[in-house]
């Protein structure tokens, strides 16, 4: 019989990056930085798209952060 202390399970550190602390489900507000939620980041032109599944609400789809964006004003007369 071996004897000594039981092995441990630690759980690997993940760096979060700054940016993605402030990721909310726009569903349901809960945080998306959980175990059981899904947040992947990449890139799509100059936006940065965050791929998302709320785990507490079942909502997936994108959060696109715009690095630019270009609108055309209404005009004043209609
Ligand atoms: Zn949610």
């Amino acid at each position: 019989m071996l004897k000594g202390r039981p092995m441990q399970q630690r759980r690997p550190e993940i760096s979060v990056p700054k940016h993605t602390r402030k990721l909310f489900c726009p569903n349901c507000s809960q945080p998306l930085l959980n175990e059981r939620s899904l947040l992947v980041k990449y890139w799509r032109a100059q936006d940065t798209v965050y791929y998302c599944y709320c785990s507490h609400c079942a909502w997936c789809g994108e959060i696109v952060d715009n690095a630019r964006v270009v609108i055309s004003e209404l005009d004043e007369g209609s």
